[in-house]
């Protein structure tokens, strides 16, 4: 059954709300009707919310109490697919409704009638008197032919006062107008012309104009090492893209890689793209999302939540990096962006591009099933060639106490210095040491709201609490044992990695990359330019650096802790140290100079060392998938967390405890349930934390059963429940 497209005045629409009720409520249609999908505006108890037409009205209440939509708003209807995907997003997520429509309407004011400001053009006639300041204001009018100005920017233009301008539109000379304040995006040129490709780039831009023309949903993984030109090609999917008329979204992990992003697509299609993430401001937001709407953003660059923008004819979604475990969203509506998109592309027909040198084992495995196309760039592009890499065997190099960086690896950087070439330090540790403990008593300082210890940052002057954010001033006396000056940080960030390194080498430039050193994405891409153009001979950087940064004179990357990611219990600990070792190394030798990267271990013989020394990914990615399909975990099996958490610990083992004996619904469905057990971190924000972990089949319907088993609980007090599918982390 087909449900009605258009609902006449008095009519009963069904209207979902960013309120979260869980339910639809019935309306009246407004007078003048309502399309289904139409955004609108409607009462509820005291309050006018806004919410979207789902469908007809369900009918079961007294009809002489329901209230009318109140009124209609000026935006372009959400589309019907988009309308599925939100209901599949959200029983994929077991999400309220309510919170994935809030999720696709982040943008302020949709509701309010379009916003004009005024804008000056020219007018007719000659000034009464003709001064400096009037003539210059003419001149740039004229200069520009028929454009309009903001009052401002004409002024400063001008070199005037605004008064000058105001004199002008007095007498008619100037004429003042009103102009909606979003406008449309300028237009992004397909038919320029692109570099020229090398012939394996060439093929696989073929392949996925191919893809584009079908006009069919399909994705690719596009492997290839970093500056084998992944971009340059997929930058070919979008211009056909656009040929066919069709939006483009391209998703980035990283907001500091926005800015050279942009960049690129304005030398490919001579104007810039709309930009979606957290740094983008209120109201261009709002311009974005009218402007995605009704078809005048034609490609979109942005964070993962540019994924619930109203696309009006999206053709091609990108998702660079597509390994990144920052495409996970964490809290609130837990999705991950990666698989967003591939059922956000299947709803509309779109086509899906994931772009990696070391892709996630989810998508290897699903271009291995044959569920995905995959292309392989194989070679770097121009003369640059992998580095090679090599073990630094900690247990042979003999170094002082509290200190990182081996002779080893000190000798290469001072080889590379006096060549002129760049050397970067890798250390994945923000601050100065993650550990401050008292030497009288051997207490480590803690977070008072979590079961994590502080980590001490110089550069902020404070004890920093990385799983809640707070801060506390180093203390002169341990809290324990209130002994003076005791307190010694133990074991290295990037800070203290940075002034083992200003002492190693006195003469040498040294930039510390760490992102919460800079006050804006804008400090730091700046920072990340100057260093790009050789204003320094050492680089120490944070995983920030290990993302996609072009620096052309960077010739040895130096990683000092190469086992950090070893460690842990976490299910993708082997893969992530693959991705991050091999990501980082690609930083090395991307121009004409061969790079080479050193690795610092302890443990050179361990299995995914050799992997990551020898190169071997297909052998690495053939180990991990066996070893993952034995245990049946993912991709070959599927995993829930449920995490609880409350102020009383009794309680929330209370809850834990019953439900994993009342798990009926799990086990009709072969599901084992684990827990509950403290999560690793069992303490955040003064609430207590405790873990179930969900494990099934690979095509058991676990979301499903998860639902019936949540359904009866009835949570009291201050209890949380939240259900992670897929989890990324098992921390
Ligand atoms: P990836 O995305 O795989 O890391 P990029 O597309 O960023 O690689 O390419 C790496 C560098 O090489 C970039 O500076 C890019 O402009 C340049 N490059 C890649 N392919 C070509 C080409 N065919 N012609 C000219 N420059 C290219
Ligand atoms: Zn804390």
């Amino acid at each position: 059954m087909h449900d009605p497209e258009y609902f006449d005045q008095g009519d009963l629409v069904a209207v979902l709300t960013t309120q979260p009720l869980d339910r639809l409520l019935d309306y009246k249609a407004p007078e003048g009707g309502c399309f289904r999908g139409a955004f609108v505006e409607v009462p509820l108890g005291p309050r006018k919310v806004m919410g979207v037409v789902w469908g007809p009205g369900q009918g079961d209440f007294d009809r002489s109490r329901i209230r009318s939509v109140i009124r209609v708003l000026d935006v372009a209807p959400m589309r019907d697919e988009m309308r599925v995907f939100l209901g599949r997003a959200a029983d994929y997520t077991l999400t309220p409704m309510s919170m994935m429509l809030r999720l696709a309407t982040r943008a302020p004011g949709l509701g309010d009638p379009q916003s004009m400001r005024k804008v000056y053009r020219l007018g007719e006639g000659e000034p009464d008197r003709q001064t400096d300041a009037r003539r210059r204001v003419l001149k740039v009018l004229h200069e520009y032919g028929g454009l309009s100005f903001t009052l401002k920017e004409l002024a400063d233009m001008a070199g005037v006062t605004p008064t000058v301008v105001k004199g002008l539109v007095k007498q008619g000379v100037v004429r003042e107008e009103d102009s909606p304040r979003d406008l449309p995006y300028p237009h992004l040129d397909p038919y320029l012309p692109s570099k020229d490709l090398s012939p394996d780039q060439a093929t696989a831009a073929e392949i996925l104009r191919a893809g584009l023309q079908s006009e069919k949903y399909g994705t690719t993984l596009l492997k290839g090492v970093t500056g084998s030109g992944k971009t340059e090609v997929y930058l070919e999917a979008v211009a056909e893209c656009l040929r066919l008329g069709k939006q483009a979204l391209v998703l980035l992990p990283e907001i500091a890689l926005t800015a050279e992003f942009l960049t690129r697509i304005e030398a490919r299609f001579g104007a810039r793209p709309a930009e979606w993430h957290s740094g983008v401001t209120m109201t261009e937001r709002r311009r974005v999302w009218r402007m995605v709407g009704q078809g005048d953003a034609q490609v979109v660059v942005g964070a993962r939540s540019s994924l619930f923008l109203p696309f009006r004819h999206l053709g091609l979604i990108i998702v660079d990096e597509e390994h990144d475990t920052s495409y996970k969203q964490e809290d609130g509506v837990m999705y991950n962006a990666r698989d967003m998109a591939v059922l956000r592309a299947a709803m509309c027909g779109a086509r899906v591009v994931l772009a990696s040198a070391t892709p996630s084992l989810e998508s290897w495995a699903n271009a291995d099933a044959g569920k995905y196309d995959k292309i392989e760039l194989t070679s770097r592009f121009g003369p640059s060639v992998m580095p090679d890499m090599r073990a630094i065997d900690m247990r042979a190099e003999s170094m002082p106490a509290s200190t990182w960086i081996s002779p080893t690896l000190r000798q290469a950087v001072e080889d590379r210095r006096a060549k002129g070439e760049q050397s970067l330090l890798f250390i994945n540790r923000r601050g100065y040491a993650p550990v401050t403990i008292c030497r009288a008593c051997g207490h480590q300082i803690g977070c008072d709201n979590c079961d994590a210890r502080m980590v001490e940052h110089r550069f902020l002057k404070r004890l920093m609490c990385h799983q809640c954010g707070e801060t506390k001033p180093m203390p002169d006396t341990c809290p324990s044992c209130e002994v003076e000056g005791k307190l010694a940080p133990v074991g290295p960030g990037i800070e203290r990695l940075a002034e083992e390194a200003l002492e190693a080498f006195p003469d040498a430039r040294i930039a510390t990359l760490s992102s919460d050193m800079f006050g804006s994405a804008r400090a730091l891409k700046a920072k990340i330019e100057e260093i790009a153009e050789g204003e320094a001979d050492i680089i120490i950087g944070t995983q920030l650096v290990a993302k996609g940064h072009n620096f052309p004179n960077l010739t040895l990357v130096g990683v000092i802790d190469a086992d950090l990611g070893l460690q842990g219990s976490d299910l993708r600990a082997a893969e992530r140290t693959f991705q991050l070792m091999r990501q980082v190394a690609g930083r090395a030798g991307r121009a004409e100079k061969p790079g080479q990267a050193l690795l610092q271990t302890f443990q050179p013989e361990h299995p995914v060392i050799r992997a990551i020394l020898s190169g071997d990914e297909n052998g690495f990615w053939s180990a991990e998938a066996a070893e993952r399909q034995a245990a049946g975990v993912p991709p070959y099996g599927r995993m829930a967390g449920i995490v609880l958490s409350g102020p009383d610990v009794a309680a929330v083992f209370d809850l834990g405890n019953a439900m994993a004996r009342n798990d009926g619904p799990l086990r009709q469905i072969g599901a084992q349930v684990f827990g509950p057990a403290p999560a690793p971190i069992a303490r955040i924000r003064g609430r207590h934390r405790v873990r179930l972990l969900v494990k099934a089949d690979k095509g058991a319907p676990i979301q499903d059963a998860i639902a019936r088993w949540i359904a009866p609980l009835r949570l009291k007090g201050d209890l949380r429940l939240s259900v992670d599918i897929d989890p990324q982390s098992f921390l």
